[in-house]
């Protein structure tokens, strides 16, 4: 396949490179200059798309993908594939989607789990929306950089689901975190608060996979001095599209509106950039009720 890639950051310069050492005829673009293993960097998004049978994004937020989409959309040649794995709002998913389609393209919003390691490693969960037939055209690319591809349905399926599951995931992550702080202050020892948690029904992804107290559980940030992982900005980014998304329609979300205030006075105004997103627990730490 013929793939131009646009946005090769953190997450879209392994995944780049990914594709490229799979056999597949790679060129991509960044506004930063970056570039990737076996890619042939080109001087512009539209260079990037031009003559291409598939384009994959890979961007900050839903105004620089509109922005960028606008761009290549007119460059694509008749029938190309756009396939847009950022995380960003439902509405811009859906608005870049209209134009691809309006101007003869297939289109696929699949946004990812799994992070840096995921990308890197060729791991990733992708959440797709689309038509049948773009995800299908899609599928091989997803299992190139991923392990696992969802099709979720129509254009903004994917932006949809994955913000919805990372909607659980703060709320969890702050309930596991202010719970492991409770049973500190109630004299409970952490590896045992886990290994009950961990096995009964206060069982979840944040306590079991990625357990936010250091040392107890399988290894996670909190043993890397909270280093990302996920950060906490990330985390925030992905609460304020919920509730985007949850206003848009009328959606009651109290817990995912909480957590999307924890988030920013962490991110904001108490140290939490640059932190991974457990590091809500040596937050709760330090506090008391006030
Ligand atoms: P990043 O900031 O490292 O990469 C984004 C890249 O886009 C940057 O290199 C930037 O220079 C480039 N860019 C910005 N505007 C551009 C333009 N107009 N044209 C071309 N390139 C442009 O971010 P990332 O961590 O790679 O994340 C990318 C997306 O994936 C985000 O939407 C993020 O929410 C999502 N995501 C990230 C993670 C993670 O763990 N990092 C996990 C899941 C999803």
């Amino acid at each position: 396949m013929k793939i131009g890639f646009i946005g090769l950051g953190n997450m879209g310069a392994p995944m780049a490179a990914n594709l490229a050492a799979a056999g597949h005829d790679v060129v991509g673009f960044d506004v930063a200059g970056t570039t990737a293993l076996g890619v042939t960097p080109v001087a512009s998004a539209v260079a990037a798309a031009t003559q291409r049978d598939i384009v994959i994004t890979m961007l900050p937020n839903g105004d620089i993908l509109r922005a960028v989409a606008g761009d290549i959309i007119p460059a694509m040649q008749s029938g190309a594939t756009l396939i847009d794995c950022s995380t960003v709002d439902v509405d811009s998913a859906r608005a870049v989607a209209d134009q691809a389609q309006t101007a003869g393209m297939l289109t696929v919003d699949a946004p990812v789990s799994g992070g840096i390691g995921g990308a890197a490693g060729g791991t990733l969960t992708f959440m797709a929306g689309g038509s049948a037939d773009a995800f299908a055209v899609a599928q091989p690319l997803f299992d190139i950089m991923g392990q696992k591809a969802v099709h979720c349905g129509e254009a903004g399926a994917g932006q949809a689901a994955k913000i919805c599951n990372n909607m659980i995931l703060g709320a969890t992550m702050i309930a596991t975190c202010e719970a492991f702080a409770l049973a500190d202050k109630l004299g409970l020892e952490r590896q045992k608060m886990f290994d009950v948690a961990s096995t009964s029904s206060g069982y979840s992804w944040s306590m079991n996979a990625y357990c936010p107290a250091p040392g107890v559980g399988p290894q996670s940030p909190a043993d890397n001095g909270y280093a990302p992982g996920f950060a906490s900005e990330l985390m925030l980014k992905d609460l304020g599209l919920s509730q985007q998304a949850a206003e848009a329609v009328d959606a009651d979300t109290p817990m995912g509106a909480r957590a999307l205030e924890l988030y920013r006075q962490f991110v904001e105004d108490e140290g939490g950039k640059g932190r991974d997103f457990s590091a809500m627990l040596p937050r709760f730490e330090t506090r008391g009720r006030s």
